[in-house]
């Protein structure tokens, strides 16, 4: 099966169908006399509930953290809480509800009880009551329900699609391999699969429907390819590749520590994307010189609550301690798009990726960016943090934050806590609408962050996670090329610099290009940073600069991509 090459490297395993059911609320009255077998489904739902859980913390028992036991007691004391059923069984009788509506609106009003304290653990517990809702919701339609999040042996998992939270989630030691319906090269869960070094296809479109629960599978990351019950003679074939491929990974990791320095002394920053803190040693094992992305939306996932300036801090600051000094680039929350809160409100959008996400939001919501910035703020005493806006489209915006990040800073020095007052703020380049000012932008930061992922599909019209015209994504079309080039120029004409976090940076083939722009940092996922600096280390920037030159006349990506495919 061919599909889009999301993820190096490859996987020999089983295959895990992994079907998140979606769960139907019948909103439709009932009669008087359906009150009582209502009520039953309700009773048996809740007793299935129970004794699951209860099975569940028998048989893991030992294994179990004090922890985890302690969410195991919390959540049966829930299944059995009389305020539960008292309510659902309200629900029912009096207003006439099904059980499953009458479920889904009590769990919904204990839910958002608990939000409302004041009190961290309690609010914490409401997670709980979700959890327990959803597995009686699950129950009551008899579906079963399915998660990534403990897996008891290796698998290659199979999707319709992953979101980004599901994939935060996942048990990243057991997942050899994953292969999605859906999904583009630069769709969020696969700049995940490539920074969490997991072989990926996406978009293959008939997977789900294709491959089934315990088959053997290979997935070429490398290609692009899925191979279904391979034949003995496959299997030898990938099991070499595979070792050739990580041998030839182990061998180039092994000068990664080597700076980026071309043949004739132009010294580039490499660094890492993280989205998560356990990221961090990888992007160290690959030889990065510093973070250039630190994806933050992923530390407000999978809760039930905004995380606490100090949970926050925390986190920043060890980031930045893992670093030892070296730059450690936070973007403040990009949330909306694909990417939403399980416990915040989002409009109902039409085009979630032209809507209410990033800093449009934080501007709407100061409370949030401000405790963010606050956090990031404190953190920036322990090692070298520089702040970053996303989704920047006028200057106006920039200005905003900024004022908000000086609210945070004037508060920090009433309070006499230590914070780098200089600390450099800078804009991810990611709009059209950015590039086409730079000139005017770059007044008000300190550098630039091109995010070609959004920047191709923003300057293209094309997005970035959609199958069917995954074909038309092209970062090395000619007018992204030339908005990156005026963005790099707008920042040296000022004395600044620009730096690059889009996947594009990471790209073998793109990586002479940038150079020849006079790209200063690129910042990708950790695994590609051995091989890209090997290419920097073996081209001269004056050569660089003369295939850039040549490339940014041209009209077309097929054109490029022929030309320097040729020229290699
Ligand atoms: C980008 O848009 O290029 C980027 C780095 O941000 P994200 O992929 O998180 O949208
Ligand atoms: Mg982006």
């Amino acid at each position: 099966m061919q599909g889009i090459a999301a993820s190096p490297g490859i996987a020999i395993g089983r295959v895990y169908l992994f079907k998140k059911e979606k769960l139907e609320i019948d909103l439709k009255s009932i009669e008087e006399d359906q009150i009582n077998s209502e009520i039953n489904r309700f009773e048996v739902a809740k007793n299935k509930t129970r004794d699951q859980l209860e099975a569940i913390q028998k048989k893991i028992l030992e294994t179990l953290s004090e922890e985890e036991v302690g969410i195991f007691t919390a959540h049966l004391m829930m299944v059995s809480d009389p305020t539960l059923s008292y309510s659902v069984e309200r629900y029912i009788a009096v207003n006439k509800m099904r059980a499953e509506a009458a479920i889904d609106k009590s769990i919904n009003e204990i839910w958002e009880m608990f939000q409302s304290l004041d009190d961290e653990y309690l609010k914490e517990r409401a997670m709980d009551i979700r959890d327990v809702g959803t597995k009686m919701l699950y129950n009551l339609a008899g579906k079963k329900m399915v998660s990534l999040k403990k897996l008891d042996h290796e698998v290659i998992v199979v999707t319709t699609d992953l979101t980004p939270s599901d994939t935060a989630q996942m048990d990243s030691d057991k997942v050899l391999g994953f292969v999605t319906d859906a999904g583009g090269e630069n769709s969020h869960t696969a700049i995940m699969a490539r920074s969490l070094e997991i072989p990926a296809v996406v978009g293959l479109r008939d997977a789900t429907s294709s491959l089934k629960c315990g088959e053997m599978a290979i997935v070429d990351g490398n290609k692009g390819i899925v191979i279904l019950n391979p034949t003995n003679d496959q299997l030898e074939y990938y099991k070499l590749l595979k070792e050739k491929y990580q041998l030839r990974k182990k061998e180039l990791q092994e000068l990664c520590d080597l700076p980026a320095i071309t043949l004739d002394g132009r010294k580039v920053e490499i660094a890492a994307n993280i989205g998560m803190t356990k990221e961090v040693k990888a992007a160290l094992k690959n030889g990065a010189e510093g973070i250039g992305l630190f994806r933050t939306e992923f530390l407000f996932m999978n809760r039930t609550t905004f995380p606490s300036e100090d949970e926050q801090f925390r986190v920043y600051r060890k980031v930045a301690e893992q670093m030892t000094g070296h730059p450690v680039m936070i973007r403040t929350l990009d949330i909306g798009g694909d990417k939403n809160l399980g416990y915040m409100d989002f409009p109902y959008e039409l085009n979630p990726f032209l809507g209410w996400r990033a800093i449009r939001m934080c501007l709407d919501r100061p409370d949030i960016l401000k405790t963010q910035l606050t956090a990031i703020l404190k953190a920036s005493h322990y090692g070298c943090i520089r702040i970053m806006y996303p989704m920047i489209i006028s200057l106006d915006e920039i200005r905003k934050a900024n004022l908000i990040l000086d609210e945070a800073k004037s508060e920090l020095k009433k309070n006499d806590i230590p914070f780098d007052n200089s600390i450099q703020v800078g804009i991810m380049v990611e709009t059209p609408a950015a590039a086409l000012i730079a000139d005017r932008l770059i007044e008000a930061v300190d550098f630039f962050s091109i995010g070609t992922n959004d920047l191709t599909q923003y300057t293209l019209a094309v997005d970035r996670g959609n199958e069917t015209i995954a074909h038309l994504y092209q970062p090395m079309h000619p007018a992204v090329l030339k908005l990156i080039k005026m963005v790099i120029d707008a920042s040296h004409k000022d004395g600044k610099w620009t730096g690059m976090c889009g996947e594009l940076a990471g790209e073998e083939g793109a990586v002479v290009v940038l150079l020849g722009m006079g790209l200063d940092e690129f910042s990708m996922s950790s695994g590609t940073i051995p091989i890209i600096k090997k290419i920097i280390r073996n081209i001269s920037y004056g050569d660089a600069k003369k295939i850039a030159e040549k490339v940014l006349l041209m009209s077309s990506s097929d054109e490029i991509t022929e030309y320097l495919d040729n020229s290699n």
